[in-house]
């Protein structure tokens, strides 16, 4: 007979992996699936075009259907955490408060969030980058800011030592070299193995069957069709990869509210060209963000980046010699972005073959507040004395989020207060689809504290002792 698990995790990023932290170390027994491989700091692809190519879902070019967005999420054990910034800022209470109105869950609040930041903060080195860490990109940018009259933070990593001095971060978004950027390979997942989880690697689920006393996992395992039994399963695919084995498994017709209000975070990329050498790409990316309430009320953040020469080459409107003539000046590049707080929800569906068709509407508010942005940016650029200033005629999204909202009325959202499917309640979902609405602010860290919350919610409905509940787990068949 099939070895039947107390859970079945899909997907391995930041939702997943604390998910199998916290189940597995009150002892339940857990498998994880990753549609990726496994990778780690001496096998990290070496070069920009293997690393989007090899870590990230459709090569890094999936797309909106009618490709108004990119979206870059990764394809790979560790999830977005992987390849990401690992900037982590708890939400404020404009975002929580949304939430809490949205959805009725009234732990969404500064404060009824705070103990479940805390505890997740507790597993991670944080570190704030200080100025002696800034390249020249990051000081014009609060030199523009302190010059306009804007208000700007210093911002805050997961990272234990990057030795900046080396100069090589720019290939930290491919992966870290050094085990220093705070990923879940090096954090929760490697406390979940440690206490007993089972990692499938390269299993890229297919479907769900769920009945009610246990569900069937189906998927191709390294090419070959392996299904997994477990009396629960934890979705946690990411915003899109759970959207879709949702809606390829069927449940859009009992839950209207799967694939609509997805949102995310659109951004809008500047580059200024100046006399100086800036060598925006040495150093610490990124050090500094927009800390301004008339930016917060207005939709939008500006955060200062930078980005590999391919990527440049994608993003400068020009080609052949013009392109070149620019690349020639790569390392007189100041560059900024802008991210928006989008309110034009967009929705997910799959096709008949299973593919992600997105649309995402950006026609109306959410142009205003990227070009509003992208107004303040230029406005900076031009004080500082940049001879040139570029937008990047394409918007890209790293943040997807929403299809599966949190809240009570199964007609309008996807999961209710425990992040159970409405009418499944051995479907566990807690990973960014659940946001009810996007933030505006980066969202590794809550999606990290909402997945504490629900494995909390599942032990106690499970019957392992969490705060004040004392009943015992029950025996795992095989
Ligand atoms: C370049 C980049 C920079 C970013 N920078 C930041 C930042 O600085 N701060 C921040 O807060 N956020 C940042 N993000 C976003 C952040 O990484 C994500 O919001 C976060 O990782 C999402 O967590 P998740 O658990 O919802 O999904 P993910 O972390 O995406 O994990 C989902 C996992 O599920 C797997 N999966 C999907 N479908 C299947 C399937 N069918 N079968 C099996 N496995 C499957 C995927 O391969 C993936 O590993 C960045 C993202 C990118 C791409």
């Amino acid at each position: 007979m099939s070895k039947i698990y107390d859970f079945v995790i899909i997907g391995s990023g930041a939702s997943g992996s604390v998910l199998a932290h916290y189940l597995t170390a009150s002892g339940a027994n857990c498998v994880m699936l990753e549609a990726g491989r496994e990778w780690d700091k001496s096998t990290f692809p070496r070069n920009e075009m293997h690393t989007n190519s090899r870590l990230f879902w459709g090569g890094g070019m999936d797309a909106t259907t009618n490709a108004n967005l990119l979206f870059l999420r990764g394809k790979l054990l560790g999830g977005g955490t992987v390849v990401n910034q690992a900037l982590l800022d708890r939400f404020d209470d404009l975002a929580l408060d949304e939430w809490r109105e949205l959805s009725g869950v009234d732990a969404y609040s500064v404060e009824g969030m705070a103990r479940h930041y805390d505890e997740i903060e507790s597993h991670l080195n944080l570190h704030t980058i200080e100025r002696d860490e800034w390249n020249k990109n990051a000081e014009l940018y609060a030199e523009g800011f302190d010059k306009l009259g804007y208000q700007w933070a210093k911002l805050r990593r997961g990272q234990k030592d990057c030795q900046v001095d080396k100069n090589d971060c720019m290939a930290c978004l491919g992966g870290c070299r050094r085990d220093s950027k705070q990923s879940m390979l090096l954090t929760f997942l490697a406390k979940a193995r440690a206490n007993g989880l089972s990692v499938k690697t390269e299993f890229e689920v297919s479907d769900i069957a769920h009945g009610s006393h246990q569900v069937a996992v189906h998927g191709s395992h390294h090419g070959q069709q392996e299904t997994i039994y477990a009396r629960k399963c934890i979705v946690a695919a990411g915003t899109l990869g759970t959207n879709r084995l949702l809606l390829k498994s069927g449940y859009k017709e009992r839950l209207p509210a799967l694939g609509e209000r997805f949102f995310a975070h659109p951004q809008w990329m500047n580059v200024a060209m100046f006399d100086e050498e800036i060598n925006a790409h040495k150093g610490a990316l990124q050090a500094v963000k927009s800390d301004d309430m008339r930016f917060r009320k207005q939709g939008f953040k500006l955060e200062n980046v930078f980005v590999g020469p391919m990527g440049v080459t994608m993003l400068i409107p020009a080609h052949g010699m013009e392109l070149l003539n620019y690349m020639e000046r790569y390392r007189y590049m100041a560059s900024m972005e802008v991210c928006i707080r989008d309110v034009e929800a967009g929705t997910i569906r799959v096709n008949s073959k299973g593919r992600l068709q997105i649309t995402k509407p950006m026609q109306g508010e959410d142009l205003r507040r990227g070009m509003a942005g992208v107004k303040v940016v230029k406005e900076i650029y031009q004080r500082l004395g940049a001879r040139e200033f570029i937008t990047s005629n394409f918007n890209f999204s790293l943040h997807q989020m929403g299809g599966c909202s949190i809240g009570s009325s199964p007609e309008r959202s996807v999961v209710n207060e425990s992040y159970q499917v409405h009418g499944h309640e051995n479907l566990i979902i807690a990973d960014g689809s659940v946001f009810p609405s996007a933030p505006g602010i980066n969202p590794s860290l809550t999606i990290m504290a909402n997945s504490h919350r629900a494995s909390e919610c599942i032990l106690k409905e499970f019957g392992v002792k969490t705060e004040g509940c004392t009943a015992k787990k029950e025996q795992v068949h095989e």
